[in-house]
């Protein structure tokens, strides 16, 4: 098996973590960062090289990870792209679909893997979601809050937080949105910092998702209900509870039983950089590929545009 060569581009935050996955599995060459400082610490902290510039690095590598801020995404990958260097991109993909369809594109005709972190659907509790057979849930509820931090803002909350949930209601689901309903609100920033969607996909379900990137505690929660049992899911706890009719204490009443089901602890990072370089190699099939990230994004701006709406009546 070849040991492929890979780099990361962009070390704040998460990049160093893709770093350190990437030193761990394969044969890493180190990373460019516009912020030298940072690029020199995350490099002094994994004992590898820092490269002056993207064309630098790009001539020594086969993979990449892209995770600058979503407003980069698509000048850099298209750099990288063009270099015939696959890439595994942060989400959002990228900021609007005219550039998402132009990176398809261009993958395409360079004959690169191209994939997007939607890193949800590498938590055990999604794989084991997608091997059962209880057919599309019929209503889904999702809840991401988080506390804020200033990082991603060059983005709103539907692009930071909603579009994760987005992503893993059309997984599950199947199919795309057929009708949104949304409001937010900007509570730190000027964007929408919390949001709420009502969303008909295209089979008749209905999800219902809350957002917030301004509470004290964070929650990533999902409960999802089918005809005979209904799941609840906490991401945090890595954490899958189902739940069906059964016995009631009183007579003619059903009452309710819990299943715990029970997970492996996994490192979802490296599972998707895995998959990644499995693809790369022509041995798998990345978590999340680019049409996929496209199709998050396309839900995302068309919850924005509901926001926009209420936010600003015609
Ligand atoms: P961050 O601000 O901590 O890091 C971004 C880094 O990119 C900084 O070090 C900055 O100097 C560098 N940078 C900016 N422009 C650059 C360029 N053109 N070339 C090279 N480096 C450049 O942000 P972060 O939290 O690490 O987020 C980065 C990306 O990852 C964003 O797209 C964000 O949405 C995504 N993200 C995804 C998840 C997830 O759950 N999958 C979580 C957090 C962030």
């Amino acid at each position: 098996m070849r040991n492929l060569r890979t780099g990361v581009i962009g070390a704040g935050h998460l990049g160093r973590f893709h770093a350190q996955k990437y030193a761990g599995c394969s044969d890493f060459q180190g990373l460019y960062d516009t912020d030298a400082t940072r690029a020199r610490e995350v490099a002094a902290e994994l004992g590898c090289r820092v490269f002056p510039s993207p064309q630098a690095l790009l001539s020594e590598v086969d993979a990449i990870s892209v995770v600058t801020p979503t407003s980069t995404h698509y000048g850099v990958t298209r750099e990288a792209l063009e270099c015939q260097v696959h890439c595994l991109v942060e989400k959002p993909f990228t900021l609007d679909l005219q550039e998402a369809d132009a990176l398809i594109r261009l993958a395409h005709d360079q004959g690169c893997v191209l994939a997007v972190g939607h890193i949800e659907r590498a938590q055990p509790v999604m794989r084991y979601l997608r091997t059962q057979e209880f057919g599309p849930p019929r209503y889904l509820e999702g809840e991401r809050l988080a506390p804020f931090k200033p990082r991603s803002l060059d983005v709103d909350v539907i692009m930071d937080l909603m579009i994760h949930d987005l992503d893993l209601v059309m997984m599950l689901a199947g199919c795309r949105p057929r009708d949104i309903r949304a409001v937010g609100v900007a509570a730190v920033t000027a964007q929408a910092d919390m949001a709420n969607a009502w969303i008909t996909l295209e089979n008749g379900s209905v999800a219902n998702l809350a957002v917030s990137r301004a509470v004290r505690e964070p929650v990533r929660r999902m409960r999802l209900f089918w005809e005979d049992r209904y799941a609840s899911v906490d991401f945090l706890q890595n954490r899958l509870t189902f739940y069906r009719r059964g016995p009631g204490a009183v007579p003619g009443i059903p009452g309710v039983v819990g299943d715990v089901v029970d997970l492996p602890r996994t490192d979802a990072l490296e599972e998707e950089i895995r998959a990644f370089l499995a693809a790369v190699r022509g041995e798998g099939e990345v978590l999340c590929d680019a049409s996929a990230g496209r199709e998050a994004l396309a839900a995302a701006l068309d919850v924005r545009r509901a926001v926009d709406s209420f936010l600003c009546p015609a």
